[in-house]
């Protein structure tokens, strides 16, 4: 799991648990998530209940996700606002104690729709973005946690603000805007040692007082929790690969 080795990375598998012949696969997957993410947790001495999995359901039809409820799972994450709009009211109308994050960048149109949603939107990270949920929450009545998403690997063509605005945005968003800011969230370079990213993100939520730290996927998860995320996002190792482009 701690390999450095990038090819590993995205072919990373945890070994499948003993689960009874006929169990759905997204049943017998999240069993296997949820045990390595206990012993990650354990082998860095944290408490199991500190981590939060965050089932990554974009692109997946409402059936996969009816599964995923059945066995348990209660808090999503999806990338686009049109697509969770589509999937998840329904839903939620019938699972009342589901929460539902916000993983995907949120154009400024899209607010007034997002607030009415989510409970979480993990991808803050401009100041007119800040403004703009900022008033719709206060119109809404609807307050939402928000992490900020940092771009720990400053690569030009990725969301998230750059480490050293991130002070800078943090201010702006608490003392102007009020936001409750709870937590960070990145992506990692996909060609880096995750490693790097995710200490850097620890530390900067640390220093900040942020209690909330989103990091890691399906490929190294492990790790990511060993660093100290309280929050991973994981898709493929839940559900398989993708139907249709991946977002
Ligand atoms: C799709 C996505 C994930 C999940 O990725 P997997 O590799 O399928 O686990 C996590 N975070 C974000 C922001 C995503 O867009």
């Amino acid at each position: 799991m701690q390999t450095p080795d990038h090819a590993s990375r995205r072919d990373h598998h945890p070994a499948p648990p003993t689960v009874p012949a006929g169990t759905d696969p997204v049943v017998a997957a999240l069993a296997a998530v949820r045990q390595e993410i206990r012993q990650a947790a354990a082998d860095a001495g944290r408490a199991a209940g500190a981590v939060t999995l965050v089932a990554v359901s974009k692109t997946q039809p409402a059936e996969r996700l009816e599964v995923a409820l059945a066995a348990g799972q209660r808090v999503f994450g999806e990338n686009r606002v049109q697509e969770a709009a589509a999937k998840w009211p329904d839903l939620r109308s019938r699972h009342p104690d589901l929460e539902l994050h916000l993983i995907g960048p949120l154009q400024t149109n899209k607010v007034k729709e997002a607030v009415a949603l989510f409970d979480v939107i993990e991808t803050v990270d401009r100041p007119k973005l800040a403004a703009a949920l900022a008033a719709e929450m206060a119109n809404s009545g609807r307050r939402l946690r928000c992490y900020l998403e940092v771009n720990t690997g400053e690569e030009p063509q990725k969301a998230g603000v750059g480490p050293a605005d991130l002070p800078a945005l943090l201010t702006l968003c608490r003392d102007q805007y009020r936001l409750p800011v709870t937590g960070l969230m990145a992506i990692p370079p996909q060609d880096e040692d995750p490693a790097l990213h995710f200490a850097l993100l620890a530390d900067l939520a640390r220093r900040h007082g942020l209690a909330e730290i989103s990091m890691g996927m399906s490929s190294d998860y492990g790790l990511a929790v060993r660093f100290g995320a309280t929050h991973v996002r994981i898709g493929t190792a839940i559900f398989g690969s993708r139907p249709g482009l991946e977002g």
